[in-house]
């Protein structure tokens, strides 16, 4: 119960290669509350935005709130991925 939040380092190459966009592509970014994808923006017929991350390595589909985004200086989003108590 305390944190079963999977730490996805943004900026680090293992985890960009574990941590894809539904459709299996690497060039993802956080936004606030979801995901953007920018290989699917590209595609005429896609909306690059996103809701879930897949991990390749167990096939799991992670939501924004599951993950704790962490980047070169932290964690990415303060108020999302910190434990606040409710
Ligand atoms: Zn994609």
């Amino acid at each position: 119960m305390m944190d079963s939040k999977k730490v996805v380092r943004i900026e680090d190459r293992q985890d960009r290669w574990r941590y894809v966009c539904p459709r299996g592509h690497r060039s993802w970014e956080p936004t606030n509350h979801h995901f953007w994808c920018q290989k699917c923006a590209a595609h005429p017929e896609m909306d690059g935005v996103f809701h879930e991350l897949r991990d390749r390595k167990t096939d799991d589909l992670l939501d924004r709130s599951q993950v704790r985004l962490l980047d070169r200086v932290g964690p990415y989003d303060i108020d999302l991925d910190s434990e606040v108590a409710e």
